[in-house]
């Protein structure tokens, strides 16, 4: 499956059964997304490749450790591997083509906007799970 930022200056593809799909409600993502979360997923490196435009990809490190990557001529958010974990993060609004896979996790959820109402489904989770769990349902 194929993705692409905004101005199509970025393109992937992810090769492969797309894993579940994920939503993170954090202070961090909200200001990131604009809106009240990010829905992406986790895809292991050996089914990730970048088709062009890597080199219009910029990135900012907050001193927490959280970081952004985003396209510097759309602004449009891109994929960028996970260090250590041998997965790469993908913004699930950048795939074209049917995405069947669900939203199976939602986290961070105290740190959601009151205008945001709770998910009736998935795995529900206050702050973050660890890595592991994240994941495991992903996968499953
Ligand atoms: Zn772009
Ligand atoms: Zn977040």
């Amino acid at each position: 499956m194929k993705g692409a930022c905004l101005c199509g200056a970025v393109e992937f593809e992810v090769a492969g059964q797309l894993p579940n799909l994920y939503h993170c409600y954090c202070s961090l993502c909200q200001k990131q997304t604009g809106g009240s979360h990010n829905t992406a997923t986790l895809v292991d490196e050996a089914n990730f490749n970048w088709l062009k435009g890597q080199d219009a990809i910029t990135s900012y490190q907050k001193g927490t450790g959280f970081s952004a990557h985003y396209c510097q001529n759309c602004g449009c958010p891109a994929p960028n591997t996970l260090d250590a974990t041998g997965k790469y993060w993908i913004p699930a609004g950048l795939l074209e083509g049917p995405v069947t896979s669900q939203v199976v996790l939602h986290m961070h959820l105290d740190s959601r906007p009151p205008w945001q109402t709770i998910p009736t489904h998935g795995h529900q989770f206050a702050t973050m799970p660890s890595l592991a769990t994240i994941i495991k349902l992903l996968q499953a």
